[in-house]
């Protein structure tokens, strides 16, 4: 028995994280010889958490290896793909497809979803938060709230969403990229002065290792960060303020005093760097009081789940619908130069794109074939890179 209570990878290919009623399912349908019906189910979103207006997908690395060896054909979307809940009609968008007999993927359903609902919530905040820091940088610092069997899925997630680095060694080790971080206050206190951490931290710290120092232990901010640039002088990269929130007032305003007195005491090529509580609002108005990098901690690993559903929509060849959902085999159509989706029975021909004509692109692509793995996996690295490249043509809602 595992120490932690958490499946092991053998028990999720096992299907034993499933709900009760798939097993009770699986088992009628065979004792009914109704197991081996050919079926598609399609994996949608009714709608994004807080009415966000376009979701980031993420996790199909992962499904492909929860469905490899699995006697089913899955289509997807490719990872990192950013998606709305609806076509520009209105109806609901797959993600994902599913086709094969029933009796073959009834279990997966539950860690299926698992799979790409937390990790999409997950990534599509971090780029929400990607789209308001512009070019700043964003250190994924969340996976202390959460538990740490998960700590490699949330760093990927948060990275693939556009994030440049992540403080988990598991985390950097899922992303193929050394981990990043400043200093804790426990350095400081346990040196006992500010002055002396920084400075051990300069002394014994690998050189490459970028010298951030945190100033807010003891001392108003401002004060600490002239001590830290006085200390270190040219090494000191950048300072880091976490604020608690019971002395924040106003912490733009923080941001703008520090800028300011170092700037005017030649040290221009100090960076600030921001954590604590941060989301999308707060980035961007700490963005624009001058600081140029943050660590995001809880918003991003603690992200609204994506209610993503999978449903039987065709039984042999015909459809099948439940009230709610959309019946047949389909495929969804995407120009992409509008980022607009145009959803169609899979048996209909290519379509231009309904607003400016042009040649639209298949977005449910081969992923498993009879359970044996189709698809090329890209990077962490190229899955950011797709990611960013929609990001500039989608907007943040008013938040
Ligand atoms: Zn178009």
């Amino acid at each position: 028995m595992p120490i932690f209570h958490t499946a092991s990878d053998e028990e999720i290919k096992r299907a034993v994280t499933t709900d009760v009623y798939f097993v009770r399912t699986e088992k009628i349908l065979k004792a009914k010889k109704l197991d081996k019906i050919s079926v598609v189910a399609d994996v949608t979103t009714s709608g994004l958490p807080r009415n966000w207006s376009w979701g980031v997908l993420c996790g199909v690395e992962e499904e492909t290896k929860l469905f490899e060896g699995v006697p089913v054909d899955v289509y997807s979307m490719l990872e990192g793909t950013i998606f709305k809940s609806e076509d520009y009609r209105g109806f609901r968008v797959p993600v994902m497809m599913i086709e094969g007999s029933y009796g073959a993927f009834c279990l997966y359903e539950t860690p299926s979803l698992g799979l790409i609902c937390q990790a999409s919530g997950v990534a599509t905040r971090a780029a929400r938060i990607r789209k308001a820091a512009g070019e700043k940088t964003l250190l994924s610092f969340g996976i202390r709230r959460m538990h740490p069997a998960l700590s490699p899925m949330l760093d990927r997630a948060t990275y693939i969403g556009g994030f440049d680095g992540v403080s988990s060694l598991s985390g950097a080790r899922a992303i193929g990229a050394e981990p990043t971080g400043t200093m804790p206050h426990a350095l400081i206190i346990m040196l006992g002065d500010q002055v002396k951490a920084w400075k051990a931290f300069d002394q014994t710290i690998e050189k490459n290792v970028p010298r951030v120092a945190l100033v807010d232990t003891y001392f108003d901010e401002k004060i600490e960060a002239i001590m830290a640039a006085k200390a270190l002088g040219k090494r000191l990269a950048g300072i880091r303020l976490d604020t608690p929130s019971s002395r924040r007032g106003n912490f733009a305003e923080i941001v703008r005093e520090v800028r300011w007195e170092l700037d005017l005491r030649g040290f221009e090529h100090v960076k600030i760097y921001v954590s604590g509580g941060l989301n999308e609002v707060t980035v961007k108005a700490l963005s624009v009081a001058g600081a140029e990098g943050f660590g995001v901690g809880t918003s991003v690993s603690n992200a609204p789940t994506i209610d993503f559903a999978m449903d039987i929509v065709e039984k042999r060849g015909k459809p099948c619908a439940k009230r709610g959902k959309i019946g047949g085999k389909k495929q969804v159509w995407r120009c992409q130069k509008c980022l607009i989706d145009l959803l169609q029975s899979s048996e209909k021909s290519h379509p231009p794109c309904p607003k400016c004509g042009s040649e639209t692109i298949p977005m449910l692509l081969p992923l498993v074939k009879n359970g044996r793995v189709v698809a090329k996996l890209p990077r962490p690295r190229d899955i950011r890179e797709y990611v960013l490249r929609q990001l500039e043509k989608v907007q943040l809602e008013e938040c």
